[in-house]
């Protein structure tokens, strides 16, 4: 394959831009090499500049539940820019949009929309610590919720430690009320609550992790985090940014049974458009200013535009209803990956939710950021180029879920079987 103009460019960038990107994990660091430049996607499929096909399993990151293009969706945004772009004024779309997501998502009432899943996330954070009166947010090692101060903290230490930054410009005190534990540990949950409980706003969480590979949380865990956030007055935060419309159309909570005070919301929710969404119980969300004391502010927030994707985007998942056909694509794909690397005799474990999966180069299971970071990461670089030069485009991190879309294909899948085959055998 040729990628002459795609270096040309990503040379160009890298004096306009830090790292010649917008966003890091863009730049192909933990692969190495230089990034495809995108021109258009079309389906289940991204054109670069060079003119290269390749099947997209990245989507945009997790909003391209419907591929590219899909015509519900460009014919909404057809028609809201008809009527202009923005007016920071109330409008009629907004209200579907909610009304949406309050019939879709189990748990809830009242919706706030924002503008990314950062926004959402660092305003839940806001939020649970003015209606608890807590100061203390629990995550977990290897969750990430986006680029929230007090949320970018250190993930790998066994037992419960109070943060530390690890990103240059956080400070100690941002993140020193911030608790991490290990996913998937009950009994470190159940000791940091004996501890700390009282002082605990909040536990946020990841019920699908995306951002370790794809590890499910066991089902008792997720029962634990409802049970001693319920017991010690505190809130569970549930952040579905990337699991929400995409394992099931009610998220992750449908399938776990669960019901979190808050959920946090972004990619699918605003169809390719920047939205995020922070949502819950109603005597929750009544403390967001202007009905309670709580800021939260935005100039764009439910901009008529993106309001629009996501209107076009969630109806299209709930009238079409493409989850059982992505599962079984997905499922195809996740086996014969394994089959792959089984046959190839490269140890492995394939990890699957929905239209989420992860081949990792593990023996697995993976059900924690210390059992993640065991993977060998230099035959994950190998396996993605590899597979780049046959034309799939999965993400280009060991560390990162890759998405099935209902644009994709039973050919499209088999493609990519036959391409680990060939790949994975000569790594
Ligand atoms: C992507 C993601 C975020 C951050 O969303 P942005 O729109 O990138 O700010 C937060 N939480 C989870 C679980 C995510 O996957």
């Amino acid at each position: 394959m040729d990628f002459s103009q795609s270096k040309s460019i990503f040379e160009t960038a890298q004096s306009l831009m830090p790292g010649g990107v917008n966003s890091p994990a863009r730049a192909f660091g933990s692969v190495g090499g230089t990034p495809l430049i995108m021109e258009r996607g079309e389906g289940a499929y991204l054109y670069d500049v060079d003119g290269n096909k390749l099947i997209d399993y990245i989507g945009s990151w997790g909003p391209m539940i419907l591929g590219h293009k899909h015509p519900g969706v460009l014919e909404a945004l057809r028609v809201a820019m008809e009527n202009g772009t923005s007016f920071g004024a109330p409008t009629a779309a907004e209200n579907e949009l909610a009304q949406l997501i309050i019939d879709l998502v189990p748990s809830v009432e009242k919706v706030r929309l924002v503008n990314s899943g950062t926004e959402a996330t660092m305003s839940a954070i806001r939020l649970a610590r003015g209606f608890t009166g807590r100061d203390v947010v629990v995550k977990f090692s290897g969750n990430y919720h986006g680029h929230v101060d007090s949320l970018l903290v250190a993930a790998g230490s066994s037992a419960a430690t109070l943060g530390v930054p690890n990103s240059p410009g956080v400070t100690a005190g941002t993140s020193k009320d911030t608790l991490i534990l290990n996913y998937n540990d009950v009994d470190g949950l159940v000791a940091a609550f004996n501890e700390h409980g009282s002082r605990i706003a909040a536990v946020i969480m990841e019920p699908v992790v995306g951002n370790m590979g794809c590890v499910p949380a066991d089902a008792d865990f997720m029962q634990a985090v409802r049970d001693v956030t319920s017991q010690h007055g505190s809130l569970m935060i549930l952040d579905e940014v990337m699991t929400g419309f995409r394992v099931s159309i009610g998220g992750a909570q449908q399938i776990y049974g669960v019901s979190p005070d808050i959920t946090t919301m972004g990619k699918i929710v605003g169809g390719g458009l920047p939205i995020g969404a922070y949502a819950g119980r109603a005597d929750i969300m009544d403390h967001v200013l202007p009905a309670g004391q709580v800021f939260q502010a935005g100039t764009l927030s439910g901009n008529p535009i993106a309001t629009a994707a996501g209107i076009a985007t969630l109806k299209a998942l709930r009238d079409e209803s493409p989850y059982e056909k992505i599962d079984q694509l997905a499922s195809r794909l996740g086996d014969g990956l394994a089959a792959a690397a089984e046959s190839a005799g490269v140890e492995h474990c394939v990890q699957r939710v929905g239209s989420m999966l992860t081949l990792f180069f593990h023996f697995g299971p993976v059900k924690s950021w210390d059992q993640a970071a065991e993977c060998d990461t230099k035959r994950f670089s190998s396996y993605f180029w590899g597979m780049i030069e046959n034309g799939v485009y999965m993400p280009c991190s060991q560390y990162e879920a890759l998405f099935v879309s209902a644009a994709h294909t039973q050919q499209d899948i088999d493609h990519t079987i036959q391409a680990a085959e060939k790949v994975i055998a000569a790594l």
